[in-house]
């Protein structure tokens, strides 16, 4: 299987392990495959654990290694209690057709570690394979949970540096922490005067500095990414969705080929897009559907085909997802358009120079068909957090509550009431400040104050993972400018020169 970029129109081509290593197409475009591979509905009835699955549908993508190379990265990114009884992934029914796929029982207590586990040691095995020795210096922008998953995935790893920018006042407490607190001697965390975009923006503008990139070679050095930019992080998110629907074949909940909806809370279009090539390569899915918060630009392209950035940003309750320039979106623009690189080029191209860009008709029909949107507000956000726990019992974070309550909307408005999974990205108790004002839990001052009080009155754990920060020390508090990346860069990188 071989990789070719979304603006690519010069046909060049690469493999998996090399597209890994490289993060992003020198042309500013996204690797994907040459084609999506397919299986058929038998394939889905064998019965395999996690790691037998994630080996079995990677495979499909990444033909440059063995199986046996590419089972024991999954083996040693998913068992070894990195998630609680080494179940990455935990189907909960709620109600009589959902059932909330939990992406959050790993080191972080977000759906990031599924694939940021993994990615370092596919990273390895490449840089192994097709590098000459380099260092790989990993870069990552987050809107919260991506960075401390990387931090965690990359902590200490051979040949590899880790430096992440997070937006200073655009992430939670309890994720600031998570990341100030990093151990491992091969890790940066800075604070970006900015929001995502900017920290997103910055490092793409880094990736694609040629004098930056020499320098670094000229030290045996070179960038990579761990954002989902990067197809080592989208790949291993496929695994997934074919897991929920296997297992909801073996529950018995669903019969071998009967469609089922997918509902993800969207910021990046990552996760989403994972569900998408899944259903591609043939399990029965049947819409999409794109949830958004206040910053709705996801749903409004999806509704009327434009794309719009010239709008106000909103911090939200839902930090992960507030976010303007959905990166993979690239990806199903790629897809949607027949595969038409040029095409891709120029709605890029219009989006940086105009801020917006609009799809054809034909485009827009041919997304129409796979995907459906909604969004909500803050305050629907905190009605649905109320509305599940005292329905269900069932305790969502802030972002599992937004694709809820897009969910409940749709399948009310569209009267579609297909078996249904609803993505669960992250912990309530990664965002337990909001849960517990949502279900009017009072709690005192304290970072730790609120995770204690949702635990008392729902009488549900603390994971593990945040249990531990409550001794962590912050080690990090360096801050830079929207513009100074590169600098910053430079300077953890002992290049800086000193500019007169
Ligand atoms: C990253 C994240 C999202 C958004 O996922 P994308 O792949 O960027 O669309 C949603 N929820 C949580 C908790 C996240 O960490």
């Amino acid at each position: 299987m071989e990789y070719i970029s979304t603006r690519g129109a010069g046909g060049e081509r690469t493999t998996a392990g090399r597209a890994i290593l490289q993060g992003i197409s020198e042309d500013g475009g996204l690797f994907v495959p040459e084609h999506i591979p397919r299986f058929c509905e038998e394939e889905l009835s064998v019965e395999r654990d996690y790691c037998a699955l994630a080996a079995w549908v990677l495979g499909k993508f990444i033909t440059d290694f063995t199986p046996e190379q590419i089972e024991k990265c999954v083996r040693s990114a998913y068992t070894g209690g990195r998630f609680e009884n080494d179940l990455p992934a935990v189907i909960s029914k709620v109600g009589d057709s959902s059932y909330l796929l939990e992406l959050w029982h790993g080191p972080t207590c977000a759906f990031k570690d599924l694939a940021l586990q993994l990615l370092p040691r596919l990273m390895a095995l490449s840089a192994e394979t097709y590098g000459k020795g380099e260092e790989t210096v990993v870069l990552v922008a987050t809107s919260g949970d991506t960075g401390k998953a990387a931090l965690e995935g990359f902590a200490d790893a051979p040949g590899t540096r880790v430096i992440v920018f997070y937006p200073r006042d655009g992430v939670s407490e309890m994720q600031k922490l998570q990341m100030r607190a990093q151990s491992g001697s091969n890790v940066s965390v800075c604070a970006v005067e900015g929001n995502f975009d900017d920290a997103q923006t910055g490092v793409k503008r880094i990736f694609t500095d040629g004098a930056l990139r020499m320098s670094l070679e000229s030290r045996g050095m070179r960038f990579s990414s761990a954002n989902s930019i990067n197809w080592g992080r989208l790949a291993p998110q496929i695994v997934y969705y074919a897991g929920a629907y296997c297992d909801l074949v073996r529950d018995e909940e669903i019969a071998l080929g009967e469609t089922v909806n997918v509902v993800v809370p969207t910021g990046n279009f990552g996760n989403i897009l994972a569900a998408y090539y899944a259903k591609r390569m043939g399990l029965p899915i049947g819409k999409l559907i794109c949830a958004s918060n206040r910053n709705n630009v996801l749903s409004d392209f999806i509704h009327n085909g434009v794309y719009d950035l010239r709008r106000d940003f909103y911090p939200s309750l839902s930090p992960s997802m507030d976010i303007l320039i959905s990166s993979n979106l690239e990806r199903l623009l790629f897809e949607i358009s027949g595969r038409d690189a040029s095409c891709v080029g120029g709605l890029m191209e219009s989006l940086a120079s105009t801020g917006r860009y609009r799809i054809d008709g034909g485009m827009l029909a041919r997304l129409q068909e796979d995907f459906a949107a909604g969004f909500c507000d803050d305050e629907a956000t905190k009605a649905s957090i109320r509305a599940a726990f005292e329905e269900y019992g069932y305790l969502l974070d802030t972002h599992t509550a937004v694709a809820w309550n897009v969910y409940e909307r749709y399948r009310r408005e569209t009267g579609d009431d297909r078996r249904t999974i609803v993505v669960s990205t992250a912990s309530p108790y990664k965002f337990a400040g909001s849960v517990c004002r949502s279900l009017d839990i009072d709690f005192p001052q304290g970072l730790f104050a609120p995770l204690d009080a949702l635990s008392r009155a729902t009488g549900t754990p603390v994971p593990n993972p945040l249990e531990k920060l409550r001794s962590a020390k912050p080690r990090f508090d360096d801050v830079c400018g929207r513009d100074h990346l590169g600098g910053y860069v430079r300077e953890q990188l002992g290049l800086q020169r000193r500019e007169s």
